[in-house]
């Protein structure tokens, strides 16, 4: 047998893990932050008939534009975006890694705010980019002038702000955005995957005009209930769309990928219908594990934060145990757990509260 170790891996991928969050099938699963309520039946029907009139087609090549669907995500966004200013990819995992190919590669530099999302330095190595991690302060958030400091040390040629953050939660304010983007003359990526749940912030797309270096992410994964259809977006000025056009692979967003996205996007209201209900079991997630005794860190997004755990990873396999993943990220003392249906919820606080020693 071989083994990856026998092969002529390129240098910057040796040692390196694959993205590994555990794919266990449990009663309740809080581990990778889905929407965990179900898309309503009516909608369902919908994206099945329009899958079954993508699939009359699909003996021919598809709309390598895919211009219904980018019409129906500018007119979702709102802030008078045009067709030209919106891209989409297989997640927007796929849209940060086309970012990194047109943008990045060997000699640059990718600048992020660390704990952040654990794909950032993956997409780094896959690309040859130079990662710099800078580290985020105790309690997480960041401010213009922590930004505007790491900024104008690291020069790098692209920087990501995560907001709100995965895994911390923090939300992201509009001025640290605003003083990041004059900090340095590089691109700048906002990537809001959690954006739908954070009711108290306008999106970073207010702020695109004027501004041809920021580039706005988001994705169907997570607020819309589609992390298996993988579709994530972007908008940004259109020369950066043209700029993914020279990276991207011909054809790369499936027609039934587009089909179901299309579909989905004419319920936008119905899709997101859960969003005010997660939010309130987050909510209620907070203030059951605080009267408990942990800390948990205040969140924009459809998950918590939680420190104080004497044992992580002895409640993580107790949890587990009890048909409950929630994910266990290496932060010393702490856990994150997604906010589901008030079921889960419930099974959630119930479970680390019998496993809470007493005071
Ligand atoms: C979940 C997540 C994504 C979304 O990934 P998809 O590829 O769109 O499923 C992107 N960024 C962050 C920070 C995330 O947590």
């Amino acid at each position: 047998m071989t083994s990856l170790s026998d092969l002529p891996l390129r240098a910057n991928l040796v040692g390196k893990q694959p993205y590994g969050a555990p794919q266990d099938p449990v009663p309740v699963s809080l581990n990778v932050n889905e929407n965990t309520h179900p898309i309503p039946e009516a909608v369902v029907a919908d994206i099945a008939e329009s899958l079954a009139r993508a699939v009359r087609g699909v003996n021919r090549y598809l709309d390598r534009e895919f211009t219904e669907l980018r019409s129906a995500l500018a007119e979702y966004l709102g802030h008078g975006l045009s067709v030209d200013q919106l891209w989409a990819a297989n997640g927007s995992n796929e849209v940060l890694q086309q970012i990194l190919q047109a943008f990045g590669g060997p000699g640059r530099s990718l600048l992020s705010f660390t704990p952040t999302y654990s794909m950032y330095p993956l997409l780094a190595s896959g690309t040859d980019t130079e990662w710099i991690p800078v580290p985020r302060p105790e309690d997480y958030a960041l401010t213009p002038q922590l930004v505007v400091e790491a900024l104008r040390e690291h020069r790098p040629d692209i920087a990501i702000l995560c907001g709100p953050n995965n895994p911390t939660g923090t939300p992201l304010d509009r001025e640290v955005i605003e003083a990041a983007y004059g900090a340095f003359d590089g691109i700048l990526i906002v990537d809001e995957a959690y954006q739908e749940f954070d009711a108290e912030r306008e999106s970073a797309v207010a702020l695109l005009p004027g501004r041809h270096r920021l580039l706005v992410s988001r994705t169907m994964s997570k607020a819309f209930a589609f992390a298996g259809v993988r579709l994530g977006y972007l908008a940004a000025d259109p020369a950066v769309v043209d700029a993914l056009r020279l990276v991207r692979l011909p054809y790369h967003l499936s027609a039934l990928t587009q089909a179901a996205a299309t579909a989905a996007m004419r319920h936008s209201g119905e899709m997101l219908a859960t969003v005010a209900d997660i939010r309130d079991q987050r909510d209620r997630l907070a203030q059951a594990l605080s009267d408990l005794g942990y800390d948990v860190h205040p969140s924009g997004a459809n998950f918590l934060l939680v420190g104080g755990f004497s044992d992580p990873d002895g409640v993580f396999e107790s949890l587990r145990a009890r048909g409950i993943l929630i994910r266990n990220l290496g932060i010393p003392g702490h856990l994150r757990i997604t906010a589901g249906t008030e079921e889960e919820t419930t099974a959630v606080i119930a479970a680390i509260a019998e496993l809470t020693p007493a005071v």
